[in-house]
């Protein structure tokens, strides 16, 4: 446990990117918060790896059915059964989410919605505080969005120290729209 009040990591952006750090992180023994404004496991395997993965067995068993004759098998494909392939799909994908969030789960690893940060309206009570989450030792941005991006450095610009990825970030930020200012860095 670190000897401050704040996470000594905090990810923003809960995809493959962000929870492999997020679950490093926690192995070297950090206290950790992963900001997910949807569901961990992000593109890959909501919308992206894992999904097409499935829909494409599914697309490869319909094709050895109707070329068993190839391999010396008798079979037939009698069609497709689209609502059929995407209940496979989806139960994939749920059971692969569910491992996910148990493996973070079992790692003390705290998933903060996405959509309440960033502002002063995180909720008092039980759980993680803002200014445990301001106060974080360092901040990881994995959110595949440059948008995302600049708002996570406005948000915690002071763990920005790095002079060449301040120009950039403030660069892409001018782009869209935005103007940061950069507070000297935090002396950590
Ligand atoms: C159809 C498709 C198929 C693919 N197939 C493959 C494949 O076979 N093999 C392969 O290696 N790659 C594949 N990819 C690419 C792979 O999905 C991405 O490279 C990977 O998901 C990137 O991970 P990431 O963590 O950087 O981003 P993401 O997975 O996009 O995660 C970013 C996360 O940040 C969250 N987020 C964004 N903004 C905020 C915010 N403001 N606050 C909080 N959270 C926020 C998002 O909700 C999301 O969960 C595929 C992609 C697609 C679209």
């Amino acid at each position: 446990m670190a000897d401050h009040d704040g996470y000594d990591i905090v990810i923003l952006g809960g995809g493959s990117g962000g929870y492999a750090c997020a679950l490093r992180a926690a192995e070297l023994g950090k206290r950790v918060a992963l900001v997910e404004k949807g569901k961990v496991g992000g593109t890959c395997l909501h919308r992206g790896c894992i999904p097409t993965k499935a829909l494409l067995h599914a697309a490869e068993l319909a094709d050895h059915a109707r070329d068993g004759a190839a391999f010396g098998v008798k079979t037939t494909l009698d069609g497709i059964d689209m609502a059929g392939v995407n209940a496979y799909k989806d139960k994939v994908v749920t059971r692969l989410w569910r491992g996910l969030v148990g493996l973070i789960g079992s790692r003390h690893i705290d998933v903060i919605d996405g959509a309440q940060l960033p502002g002063a309206r995180f909720p008092s009570g039980p759980g993680p505080s803002l200014t445990q989450i301001e106060e974080c030792l360092a901040a990881v941005c994995a959110t595949a969005d440059v948008r995302a991006a600049c708002i996570a450095c406005a948000w915690l610009p002071d763990r920005v120290s790095d002079q060449t990825t301040r120009e950039t970030i403030t660069r892409l930020a001018r782009a869209l729209g935005t103007d940061l200012a950069w507070p000297e860095p935090a002396g950590r």
